[in-house]
Parts: structure tokens; C-alpha cells; sequence
């Protein structure tokens, strides 16, 4: 039996083939530029043996065509050996607590939450109507990312804002990224040999988007992103929390439309936004050493905000067991790490420089906390098409507590 699991973004498909029992990583690629020129399909898979080529795509239907494709590969692969298709969609608005089986009302309720996140959910909804199409007896699952964050209390996901905002338009703190939340969570419980009901983590989830979430026995209760993901955290192109006020004095006196104003919060701001320059932390790392005062300073604005957000979410939980780094920066940048935990010690939070400097590559989980930290720092990379996969394996067998399902979604 295999799983097949698929993340559909506007212009890509990202997929990944795993075995179901034990649950491996057989194929994975990615659909590049659907809809645009010089579209590529790449593959890579577990025996080393990678594949690159030009391809014609003009929808989310045809890649998925080009991912079956893809996985076949040169194999006599047997589509029928799909048992369930896992899809990572990101708006399950309050709706969705937990993975679920797709049908025609779960459908119906994505694309209510399509208003929510018009970028993301109408690619998850195409890709979910491609699989539905081309493997018809696949079972067909959905996994959100908001779902993780549904756990948070009224006090943590309500605005000060007018009440009707909220009755009429739902509009409130949902969280994203839950799905790496999660996984890193689990993880952590694991790799402290501590049940994770007992544990107050804070999860930062730091890649271009950045996330925290404060996880207390095994539950989010408030995460940075809110009603879209531009709130939070320092990112590398978006502003995440400012005076509400900004825009709309720049609006005014500028003359700026609400189109322009959301590219400019959105892709304009952040690390590009203090730089002018750049929003991958490797140049402005590499800038900062060489001094560039602009990058000195994004860099003092990124770690300021994660250390905050680590005191916040420590005074939340009444303590602090961990703290996890995970995503691109998280899994690979010493000084990002290191900033974000400076003068933290009053906490219990002791970084070992030598083992943080060990920590890049994304490719094994590491202590970097020194042996005396009261509190565990670990970096730990991220793996949510596992999640995915797990879920999705879950709802076709139905067992859901068995050695090797450690993931809540599904229960
Ligand atoms: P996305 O949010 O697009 O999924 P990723 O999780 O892949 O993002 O993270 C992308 C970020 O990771 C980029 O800003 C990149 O600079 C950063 N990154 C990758 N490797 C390093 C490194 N060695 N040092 C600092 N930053 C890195």
C-alpha cells in the first residue's frame, strides 16, 4: 500500500510517494511553473536517482497527470497501489480541528474558507479535484494548516476589535505552519524523553514566512500568525506586528489603494523592507559581518522579535521546558539562533555556541543548549509531509493509537 502526498501551491505541485507499512519516502519532486513557460517536473527518489525535465503544464490537473507520471518514472508503477492521497491544505478556518476524509461537504466548507486565504486554498482545491479524478479509488484525505491551532482559547485567538467583525466575518486568529508545529512538537516529547502533555515548548518555525507557537501539554495555545500569515514575527518580505495605524496614514498620504498597500505589507516589507536589499538571511548574515549597517540592523529587528515572543509565550505557559528551532533559518543559522536567544539565561536558557555553530544542514536533529540549560534548545527539522502521510494512513486503516501514529490530528 502506498500514500501519496501532495502540497498544490499557484504555481507548484510538491508530492512525495511514501510506503505505507513501514512508512517510507519512496519518490519526491516538484511540478515547477504550472500555468507559465518552460514548466519543469523534477524527481528525485530513495535509491538516489534523480530526474529534471521540460514539461508542458497549464493547470493544477495536468500536474498531477506529470506527478503520477513522475512516480512511474521508468517503473512498471501501479497507480491502483495508491491507497489514499494526503493533501496539505492551509485554510480550514474554524471548521477543521483535525485531518478529515474529503467529501462533497468538506469541500463545500474549503472553499467557504477560500475567502480566508485566496492565494492558497483554490490550488489545494484544484489539486484535491485532480487526484479525485485521475486515482477515483484513492481515498482522499485533507490536512489543514490551520488545524493544530484550533486548541487556542478564546483569549488567545480573539481581537480587541469589534465584535460583529468576528460574528460576520470570522475574523480572528487562526495560526499557520501547525502542521510543522506539530511535528516539531512530537519530536521535542521524544527527544526529551518526557511525555509531551507535560511540556511547555515554544516552537519557532523560522523560513521566509516565520511562526511561533507556545505549546503547552501538547496543545497550541497561542501561535504569532494571525488572521492571514502577515502577522507575527519579522519574515523576509513581510512586516508581521506593526501599529495597525501605519498603513493607514501611508495609504492616506500617499494615495495608496488597498491592493497596492497589501503587496507593499506583504512583499515589500520585512528583512527586504529594513534592507532594501535582501530577504534571504544568508546574504544579510554575510552583509552584516562585512558591515552593512542595514543589515546589522534587520538582524537586531529578526532576533529581537523572536526573543520576545519566546518571553511572552514562557509568561503564557508559567514556564518553559524547550525551545525548538525549526524551517530554513531555524535549521541553519547559528547567528539567528544565537540572537534570538541572547539574555535569555534569566530563563534557564543556556545556548552551547560550539554545538549551535554543528547545527546546519537540515539533516539531523541536535541539542544545542549546554548540558547545564535548564531549559532544552533543540534545532529540529521540520517534516510535515510526514504528518501528512501519517494522517492520511491513519484514516484509511482506522487505527489511529498504534505505535508509530503519534500525531492528534486524526483522533
Ligand atoms: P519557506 O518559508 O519559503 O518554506 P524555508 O523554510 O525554505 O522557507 O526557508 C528559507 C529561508 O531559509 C531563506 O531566507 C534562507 O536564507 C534561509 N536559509 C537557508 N539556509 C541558510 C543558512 N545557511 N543560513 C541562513 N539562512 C539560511
Amino acid at each position: 500500500m502506498e500514500i501519496l502526498v501532495l502540497n498544490c501551491g499557484s504555481s507548484s505541485v510538491k508530492f512525495a510517494l511514501w510506503s505505507a507499512e513501514p512508512l517510507r519516502r519512496l519518490r519526491w519532486g516538484i511540478v515547477e511553473r504550472i500555468g507559465l513557460a518552460n514548466s519543469r517536473l523534477l524527481v528525485n527518489d530513495a535509491g538516489g536517482e534523480g530526474s529534471n525535465e521540460a514539461v508542458d503544464c497549464s493547470d493544477h490537473r495536468r500536474a498531477v497527470e506529470l506527478v503520477l507520471a513522475g512516480i512511474a518514472g521508468r517503473r512498471n508503477h501501479d497507480a491502483g497501489a495508491i491507497a489514499a492521497v494526503g493533501h496539505r491544505v492551509v485554510h480550514g478556518g474554524e471548521r477543521f480541528a483535525r485531518s478529515a476524509r474529503i467529501d462533497e461537504q468538506l469541500l463545500r466548507e474549503v472553499e467557504r474558507c477560500s475567502e480566508l486565504a485566496p492565494l492558497h486554498n483554490p490550488p489545494n482545491l484544484a489539486g484535491i479535484r485532480a487526484a479525485r479524478e485521475l486515482l477515483p479509488r484513492a481515498v482522499q484525505v485533507a490536512v489543514f494548516d490551520t488545524a493544530f491551532h484550533q486548541s487556542m482559547p478564546p483569549e488567545a485567538y480573539r481581537y480587541p476589535l469589534p465584535a460583529g467583525w468576528y460574528e460576520k466575518y470570522a475574523i480572528r486568529r487562526y495560526g499557520f505552519h501547525g502542521t510543522s508545529h506539530l511535528y516539531v512538537a512530537h519530536r521535542a516529547a521524544a527527544l526529551l524523553d518526557r511525555p509531551l502533555e507535560q511540556l511547555r515548548l515554544v516552537t519557532l518555525h523560522i523560513g521566509n514566512g516565520a511562526s511561533a507557537a507556545a505549546v503547552a501539554g501538547g496543545k497550541s495555545i497561542d501561535t504569532s500568525m494571525g488572521f492571514t500569515p502577515l502577522e507575527g514575527l519579522v519574515m523576509g518580505t513581510r512586516c508581521g506586528w506593526i501599529d495597525a495605524a501605519v498603513p493607514l496614514w501611508v495609504m492616506r498620504k500617499e494615495g495608496l489603494d488597498a491592493a497596492r498597500l497589501d503587496t507593499i505589507l506583504n512583499r515589500e516589507s520585512g528583512l527586504l523592507g529594513l534592507t532594501g536589499r535582501f530577504s534571504d538571511r544568508r546574504e544579510i548574515v554575510q552583509a552584516a559581518a562585512a558591515g552593512d549597517e542595514r543589515c546589522q540592523l534587520a538582524l537586531a529587528v529578526e532576533c529581537r522579535s523572536l526573543r520576545k515572543v519566546i518571553g511572552a509565550y514562557a509568561a503564557l505557559m508559567g514556564g518553559l521546558d524547550a525551545v525548538i528551532f525549526t524551517a530554513g533559518v531555524g535549521e541553519n543559522s547559528p547567528e539567528i539562533r544565537a540572537g534570538a536567544l541572547r539574555q535569555l539565561d534569566f530563563l534557564g536558557i543556556r545556548l552551547d555556541g560550539e554545538r549551535n555553530r554543528q547545527a546546519v544542514g537540515g539533516a539531523h536533529e541536535l541539542c544545542i543548549s549546554s548540558p547545564g540549560s535548564r531549559v532544552q534548545v533543540w534545532v529540529v527539522p521540520t517534516d510535515e509531509e510526514r504528518v501528512i502521510a501519517e494522517d492520511t494512513l491513519a484514516q484509511v486503516t482506522g487505527r489511529f493509537d498504534r505505535a508509530g501514529f503519534r500525531y492528534s490530528f486524526s483522533r
